[in-house]
């Protein structure tokens, strides 16, 4: 056989938790690789990696394992990065491009592929009804990677748009502040009464969703398995007994804001 097989690169999209919400293309690219590069936690997830080379990680250096991924592809290996939810909502997939330009142009013809998932997101809405029936916007509450000082400005710019947000990242236990300078600045920009959603872990065993309204939410009430939804305008919710409200935002906004 020949050494110069050519390698591929995927990089995959896990979704939120459960299997079910494993695509079947993603299933079949870990059933291929065989190296399997990610967080711990992602690997421990994953079904029949017997055979498999693990490459896990704990820390948050996504660059190295992205140029781990494209190494190994341009030796000839099957690998795959995963990515909790979609690889690219604030997962890998950008992570392997900005390692892609700083590689040799000879990588530029490696057989890349980028495998969507379930964005936390959609999961979240898809449990609630359907907050994001209208605009929406998602935004990284993390600083890591951008100037606090940006992160409020889009912040304060989604608010008065009008919006339906979707807040990533929101808190970790080095970052518990944020979230409560974040909410200051939606109280600014929008009335008391919007709806307001944390959702935990969703698809998963500790799954936890709560309805509330801006003047009522807690931010301590965030962690880093937390995505937070702020409704827009017309957010509402359908009570019903014995279950959270249908959280949903109608298809039609007027013009005002
Ligand atoms: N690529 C991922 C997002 C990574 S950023 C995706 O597409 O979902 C990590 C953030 O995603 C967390 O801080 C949290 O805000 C959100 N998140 C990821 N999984 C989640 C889950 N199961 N339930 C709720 N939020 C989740």
């Amino acid at each position: 056989m020949s050494t110069e097989a050519r390698g591929s690169l995927r990089v995959v999209g896990l979704g939120p938790g459960p299997e079910a919400w494993l695509t079947e293309e993603a299933r079949q690219a870990l059933a291929l690789a065989g190296h399997v590069i990610g967080y711990h936690t992602y690997l421990s997830r994953l079904p029949e990696l017997a055979g498999k080379v693990l490459h896990g990680s704990d820390n948050g250096d996504e660059l190295t394992r992205a140029h781990q991924g494209l190494a190994l592809a341009a030796a000839g290996a099957h690998v795959v990065i995963v990515s909790g939810g979609d690889p690219g909502v604030f997962g890998m997939a950008a992570a392997v491009f900005e390692a892609l330009e700083q590689s040799p142009a000879a990588f530029r013809s490696l057989d890349v592929a980028v495998l969507p998932g379930v964005t936390a997101m959609l999961a979240a809405a898809a449990r609630l009804g359907a907050p994001l029936g209208n605009d929406f916007c998602a935004l990284n509450l993390s600083d890591n990677l951008k100037p606090w000082a940006l992160i409020e400005k889009r912040l304060a710019l989604a608010a008065q748009a009008d919006f339906v947000i979707a807040l990533y990242n929101p808190a970790s236990r080095t970052r518990a502040e944020q979230v409560h300078a974040a909410f200051a600045i939606l109280r600014q920009h929008r009335v008391a009464s919007a709806v307001v959603v944390f959702a935990q872990a969703v698809g998963r065993p500790d799954e936890a969703l709560s309805v509330t309204t801006l003047a009522e939410a807690d931010p301590a009430q965030a962690d880093m398995r937390t995505l937070i939804l702020v409704g827009s305008s017309t957010t509402r919710c359908i009570e019903r007994p014995g279950a959270l409200p249908w959280v949903y935002t109608p298809r039609r906004a007027s013009g005002s804001v």
